[in-house]
């Protein structure tokens, strides 16, 4: 963005950022405006042709910071659960999307660590974290806790949260703009915890972080720098769920995700 903005540009700018900020939106993306819709879902016979994914986000950060120094609550705070602590009453009893009003019990921050070294990110709550306030508590959650068992740590070492913190009706899949609503505050949350590493558990997580339109089997199996921190993507456990023949498959995510971290990987000597 060029240093020298027109004044009443900048007027209606600092006026747009102001309403956002309002709405606890502090971070703000250039996407370019070819680019393809990440919730679309490819057609089938797209997905063999579609350009391999870019290796890195392509979310970039304007420099909002020099322009209208919007601040954070949690800007300056140095004990990560205090910062959490303040993410979390800026999100407050939320109404930004039409979810308040569709049937939601409460709303599911996140759980673990905030010193956590690795994070998991999934797409929204369900019913059961819906009724317990914490993400992944449910069936997909059982099985999130037996692959980080698997990889040799403790659930409460890690820290887990989703795209979106209020269930969507039904479990339907959340739509475009209550992504775009919400993932402002994950994204404040990665930032204060700072992981080594975060998983993006499915689809949606893996679009939304990362702003590309890819299958899975495109996303899997590669690093990703978002924002200075790695990010690998693997399936969803609800998947995982439905074709537990794809678990070797996310074993395999895990075991590169286990390698970055130090962990020791089965079968493989370290050097
Ligand atoms: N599925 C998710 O994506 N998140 C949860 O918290 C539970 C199920």
């Amino acid at each position: 963005m060029p240093r020298s903005l027109d004044p009443q540009l900048k007027r209606a700018l600092a006026e747009r950022m102001r309403f956002y900020r309002e709405l606890g939106i502090y971070d703000f993306y250039r996407r370019e405006s070819a680019r393809p819709n990440p919730y679309e879902i490819p057609q089938p016979e797209q997905r063999e042709e579609m350009t391999p994914a870019p290796r890195i986000a392509v979310a970039i950060p304007i420099e909002e910071e020099d322009l209208f120094a919007p601040t954070k609550p949690e800007a300056g705070v140095t004990d990560p659960a205090r910062a959490l602590r303040l993410i979390r009453e800026d999100l407050g009893d939320c109404t930004r999307c039409r979810l308040h009003k569709q049937g939601r019990k409460q709303i599911v921050f996140g759980v673990g660590s905030p010193k956590a070294e690795l994070m998991f990110i999934g797409e929204a709550p369900g019913a059961d974290e819906d009724e317990q306030g914490e993400p992944f508590v449910g069936r997909a959650g059982q099985l999130l806790n037996n692959m980080i068992k698997a990889m040799g740590i403790r659930r409460e070492d890690v820290y887990i949260a989703n795209v979106l913190k209020c269930r969507p009706p039904n479990n339907r899949t959340p739509e475009r703009d209550e992504c775009d609503t919400c993932s402002p505050f994950l994204l404040r949350q990665i930032a204060v915890i700072n992981p080594k590493v975060v998983v993006a558990l499915g689809a949606i997580a893996a679009k939304t972080l990362l702003a590309i339109n890819a299958s899975m089997a495109e996303l899997r199996g590669h690093w990703y720098d978002f924002r200075g921190t790695r990010l690998a993507v693997t399936y969803h456990p609800a998947f995982l769920l439905r074709d537990p023949r794809q678990k070797k498959e996310a074993w395999k995510d895990l075991q590169m995700v286990m390698q970055e971290l130090g962990l020791p990987v089965p079968g493989k000597t370290s050097d």
